[in-house]
């Protein structure tokens, strides 16, 4: 347990205050895990989708399902151009990559801003979670939008999530930021397990000069927080050239199949099976877990 008491704003205190909330999980899946940031710009959808492609590597079944409703990133980091087909009561995934894919972004002109009122996010996000035939998956991950706001409330109570990976900065402007994802997550009324912290952009080595470290967003900030918190550093991941390259082609950089990140996301993501294997006994199952849930995945 972690050692602190969630500390969030009175506002976000008084939407929560004493409620409980029905969920209802996204059927068609084992598994639904929160990648979350609470700030923009750390490389919280580059991870959601190498994350996604790493579980995928290790034989699990996955789909990826974003949820930043005001700015999806998940067709330009897979490339993904077609609309899903739909038969007017349901949605159907776009498949890439062998992942499930599904996106405000598929839906919408991605030239036009998304100005969408409390109402809307809320209806947008019951059709992603109730209304898109996800078929057999092991885990689906959801790429959060940054902060703490409504589509995040709207989620944590809807849908019983397994787990939520924090990813951060090492900066003190996106730890602050990142403290309080992590104790929105914990708060007594949403109560999803915190499965680690990512560092993100934890230090730069140029290709000239391997054993050297730039902490160009501070040093081991992200350690110190998951260390305060209790929480587990899941991974520190270096700021490196071709994963930003890779997000902006479309083919993100675990594809890359012997580079040094490509397995240490693979590494990562057999770490995140064998807790989620471990934990599941501990964790609330969803009903598709009750009913479908054996050790590892399914192949
Ligand atoms: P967020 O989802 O938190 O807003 P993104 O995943 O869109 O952040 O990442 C922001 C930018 O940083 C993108 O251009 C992405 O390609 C780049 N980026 C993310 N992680 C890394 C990394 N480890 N090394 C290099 N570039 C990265």
């Amino acid at each position: 347990m972690p050692k602190e008491k969630p500390e969030l704003s009175e506002a976000m205190r008084k939407k929560m205050g004493g409620k409980t909330f029905v969920k209802n999980p996204i059927l068609g899946t084992k598994f639904t895990i929160a990648i979350s940031s609470a700030k923009g710009g750390v490389g919280k959808s580059t991870f959601a989708t190498n994350i996604a492609l790493a579980l995928k590597k290790t034989g699990c079944k996955v789909g990826l399902l974003d949820a930043d409703i005001y700015g999806p990133s998940i067709p330009k980091m897979f490339d993904i151009n077609e609309k899903p087909q739909s038969d007017g009561k349901s949605l159907s995934p776009i498949t890439k990559y062998d992942i499930q894919c599904m996106s405000i972004g598929f839906l919408a002109d991605q030239q036009t801003p998304m100005m969408w009122r409390g109402p809307m996010v809320t209806s947008a996000i019951k059709t992603f979670t109730q209304k898109v035939l996800w078929k057999d998956l092991d885990f689906i991950i959801v790429d959060m939008p940054p902060g703490t706001g409504d589509i995040h409330l709207s989620l944590v109570q809807s849908i019983p999530l397994t787990g939520a990976i924090v990813v951060s900065t090492p900066q003190p402007i996106a730890l602050a930021d990142a403290r309080k994802g992590v104790n929105m997550f914990l708060m007594e009324s949403i109560n999803v397990p915190v499965l680690g912290i990512i560092e993100n952009m934890a230090y730069f080595t140029p290709e000239d000069m391997p054993n050297k470290k730039y902490y160009i967003f501070g040093k081991e900030g992200a350690k110190e927080l998951a260390e305060q918190m209790n929480i587990e550093l899941l991974a520190e991941i270096p700021i490196v050239q071709s994963v930003r390259e890779a997000a902006d082609a479309g083919r993100p950089a675990i594809l890359q199949i012997d580079s040094p990140i490509a397995k240490s996301f693979l590494t990562l993501a057999k770490n995140v099976v064998a807790m989620i294997d471990k934990r599941n006994t501990k964790i609330k199952p969803t009903q598709a877990v009750k009913t479908t849930h054996s050790r590892g995945c399914s192949n």
